[in-house]
């Protein structure tokens, strides 16, 4: 079959949502499609990790939009298929299905998958899990029982997030992080370390500078695991949470630029090919003349809202200020900036409120701020990110308050 858009996305993530629905309200009268491999409209990601596993919320209040607001809209989506090329010179995406769909504008918003170890190392066993989406979600759901091992590979948020939960599920858990500390492709030290302690104090084992030597099953299950350090742990199941790679393939295979392993776009989310976007977890930019790649939820409505500008020929560029966030037991991370590039950390830590926040600085300039249980410190940090500080070292006085500092 071959039919025509005006406006075609690949994926069907929070990008891909977010675009079709800022490209109508800003006035775009074309016909829309979203085409995406899950057999679910766009959802929300970063409650799976949290309220969604722990079964605080439900599977509808995980929709980005519901249902009806794409029809009244007019947005029409393909699930459950995928496409399979793209062909620049006569505006076309080939699908799954075996569908030429021809395009005006392409966005390809395909996101990222979980990093795999290779299967000579650890087959796909039926209590090994990955976490990406609801599917992933589901299975381990069902192995969540109390007085269970589970093992935790990949010290990063998601494995802290699922630490989290299933703490309080009565598992006994185990994080194990090759690198030095947890946190560490993310924070610094001593954001790493305060995460540490609030995990040991829960009870949550992290084992650092850890990797599985080798892997035990027999029946399709996992059993156990030998660490280089010769040590054995018997388990009940285990997550692999060892980071995302892009989905850049598609569009390498058509002549889009990759940088690191991304779909390099410009300040108005282009591409190297014209009328073809990329925005999400799976595009990388130029951010302070360093090819960057932001696995946000902010980078994904920022970029979204961008093309939806520019399809709609109105002006935008993109200038992010990246933020972030975690939950875990009680305690609200909130990230401002972008922790690279420093020389200097100042850790601000009132143990009597339980808040802390970890203050970035390159010299005199704030790069970026860990708040935890502080909304004012990650508030006001954001309006000072990439300016001077007199005299930064205060921030450690956690009587001497944050307005008497950045002024
Ligand atoms: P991540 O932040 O890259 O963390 C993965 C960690 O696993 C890294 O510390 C990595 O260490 C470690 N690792 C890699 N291979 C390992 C191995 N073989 N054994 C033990 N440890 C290993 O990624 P993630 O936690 O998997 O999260 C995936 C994505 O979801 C990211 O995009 C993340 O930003 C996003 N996410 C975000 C939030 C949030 O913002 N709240 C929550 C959940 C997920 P090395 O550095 O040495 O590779």
């Amino acid at each position: 079959m071959s039919v025509q858009y005006d406006l075609v996305i690949i994926g069907a993530g929070q990008a891909a949502a977010q675009c079709a629905i800022k490209a109508r309200e800003k006035g775009f009268q074309g016909s829309i499609v979203v085409i995406g491999e899950e057999a679910y409209l766009p959802y929300q990601r970063p409650p799976l990790s949290k309220k969604y596993l722990s079964g605080e919320i439900t599977q509808e209040n995980l929709l980005i939009y519901p249902e009806t607001l794409y029809q009244t809209k007019n947005i029409e989506f393909r699930l459950q298929q995928s496409v399979t090329a793209i062909r620049p010179d006569n505006k076309t995406v080939h699908t799954s299905q075996g569908d030429t769909i021809r395009y005006m504008h392409l966005v390809i918003a395909t996101g990222s998958r979980p990093n795999r170890l290779p299967e000579s190392v650890l087959p796909k066993l039926d209590n090994v899990f990955e976490f990406r989406g609801i599917e992933d979600c589901h299975q381990i759901q069902d192995h969540l029982k109390e007085n269970k091992t589970l093992v935790i590979l990949g010290g990063g948020y998601i494995g802290l997030e699922l630490a989290a939960v299933a703490q309080k599920r009565g598992l006994k858990v185990i994080v194990l992080e090759r690198a030095e500390r947890i946190l560490q492709r993310v924070a610094s030290e001593p954001t790493s370390r305060y995460i540490r302690e609030i995990h040991q104090q829960h009870g949550v084992q992290i084992l650092e500078n850890s990797c599985v030597a080798e892997f035990h099953y027999q029946e399709n299950q996992l059993t156990a695991i030998t660490l280089e350090s010769g040590d054995r742990l018997e388990l009940d199941l285990m997550v692999v949470g060892i980071g995302v790679t892009a989905n850049y393939e598609i569009a390498e295979a058509c002549g889009i630029n990759i940088q690191n392993r991304a779909i390099w776009v410009n300040e108005l989310c282009e591409t190297n090919i014209a009328n073809i976007y990329a925005i999400g977890d799976c595009a990388c930019f130029n951010l302070d003349d360093q090819f960057t790649r932001l696995e946000s939820v902010q980078n994904a409505n920022e970029q979204a809202d961008v093309v939806a500008s520019k399809i709609n020929a109105l002006e935008a560029k993109y200038k992010p200020v990246p933020w972030f966030w975690s939950d875990q037991y009680n305690l609200k991370l909130q990230i401002s900036g972008l922790g690279r590039d420093y020389n200097q950390v100042y850790s601000r830590i009132n143990a009597e409120k339980g808040s802390a926040s970890f203050w970035y600085f390159a010299d005199d300039t704030l790069k970026a701020v860990d708040a935890i249980n502080d909304p004012r410190a990650f508030m006001m940090s954001k309006k000072f990110l990439g300016k001077e500080v007199n005299n930064p070292s205060v921030l450690a006085d956690v009587n001497v308050d944050l307005k008497a500092i950045l002024v």
